[in-house]
């Protein structure tokens, strides 16, 4: 293989009943950081039907060209139109790198291209850098999460990458940035579209996205059990924010797993994140350590949390959460009737 003959960076654009995915325009963000390090353009591919008027935005948060298809086999997520027309953007554009959001989508789709490239993947990374050689390093946790292992792919192209939601950064986006999109000439080959979706069915429950708040009450087994979140929940309630968890408190049954902070649960960067009663195992700071401030409430002085914390208080939460929810609601008193 000559490996020269790829070039530049390919990301591939989640859309969901035609809403791009965040996770895709953290991508874009990661993939023009790296782009402009290789001196490269970023493609967006983008995949769906009705869709080729998202294509202007993916410029504006950093591609140079969007690639895209549209298909009626597109319009709801099935692995085997998407895998093949995928296949066909990469073997047309042969980019060096190709980056795909580890969501449930991007876990199905991406090993199924990669194989069909016999390219190999490096799944859920959680840092990408460009390294020697202009190789790719691809950093994910290994070993239960106890060592960070980097990965690169010195003799296969392209280099093929999930990455977690909620990592990366958005890039800020700019209106006046130009590009090209182009329709990818790719005509879907019916007889292999092996599952027909006939209807599909949304869950009614109330979803609770940890990931979007902007401050996050997060509640660990000091918490010592479900009853006991009632402070932590009105602590959240006065500052508009969300309760979240430790894996401890979930395996315990006190919290559900869509609250949970983590390398096996979400990434999170709220503007406050508070640890409560969390010791702070490396597999929950993976998951909270790049929120802008956090909190931590132990009565440990020595748990590990308070390395990541940019204020610690030592003490029982049991008492700590109570007083500050009586200082948040006599900081609104006074507000309110100053204004
Ligand atoms: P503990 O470690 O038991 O800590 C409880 C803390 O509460 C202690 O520091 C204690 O001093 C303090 N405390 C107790 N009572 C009080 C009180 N009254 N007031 C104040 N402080 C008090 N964990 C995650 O969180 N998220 C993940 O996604 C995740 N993924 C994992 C993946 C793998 C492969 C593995 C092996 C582990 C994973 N873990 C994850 C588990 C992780 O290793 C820890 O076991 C877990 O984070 C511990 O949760 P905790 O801090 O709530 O509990």
């Amino acid at each position: 293989m000559n490996l020269s003959d790829y070039k530049g960076i390919l990301v591939f654009i989640e859309q969901r009943e035609g809403v791009i995915q965040k996770v895709s325009l953290e991508l874009l963000g990661k993939g023009r950081e790296l782009a402009d390090e290789l001196g490269v353009e970023v493609t967006a591919l983008l995949l769906g039907y009705d869709i080729s008027k998202h294509c202007q935005e993916m410029i504006h948060c950093g591609a140079d060209k969007v690639v895209y298809l549209e298909d009626q086999a597109l319009k709801i997520y099935t692995t085997e139109p998407y895998a093949q027309a995928m296949t066909a953007a990469i073997q047309t554009y042969k980019p060096e790198i190709v980056l795909v959001g580890a969501t449930a989508i991007g876990r199905d789709l991406g090993p199924r291209v990669s194989a069909r490239l016999e390219a190999g993947l490096t799944a859920d990374c959680t840092k990408l850098d460009i390294g020697e050689a202009n190789h790719l390093w691809m950093t994910r946790p290994a070993f239960g999460g106890n060592i960070m292992a980097t990965i690169i792919c010195t003799e296969h192209r392209p280099q093929m990458s999930t990455v977690r939601p909620g990592v990366m950064k958005v890039m800020p986006r700019n209106t006046a940035r130009t590009g090209e999109v182009i329709p990818l000439d790719y005509q879907l080959v019916a007889n292999d579209l092996n599952v027909e979706v006939l209807e599909a069915v949304r869950e009614e429950k109330q979803k609770i996205n940890i990931e979007d708040a902007d401050i996050l009450v997060s509640g660990g087994r000091g918490v010592g059990g479900k009853e006991n979140y009632g402070g932590l929940e009105a602590l959240a309630k006065q500052l508009h924010g969300t309760v979240s968890s430790s894996r401890a408190a979930v395996d315990a049954g006190w919290m559900s797993h869509d609250r949970q902070v983590g390398q096996t649960g979400k990434t999170v960067r709220p503007d406050v994140y508070f640890a409560c009663g969390i010791s702070g195992a490396i597999q929950h700071v993976a998951g909270m350590e790049e929120s802008e401030f956090i909190i931590a409430i132990n009565k440990d002085p020595g748990a590990p949390v308070f390395d990541v914390a940019d204020l610690g208080i030592v003490g029982d939460l049991h008492k700590i959460v109570p007083l500050l929810v009586d200082e948040v609601s006599v900081a609104h008193n006074s507000n309110n009737a100053a204004n």
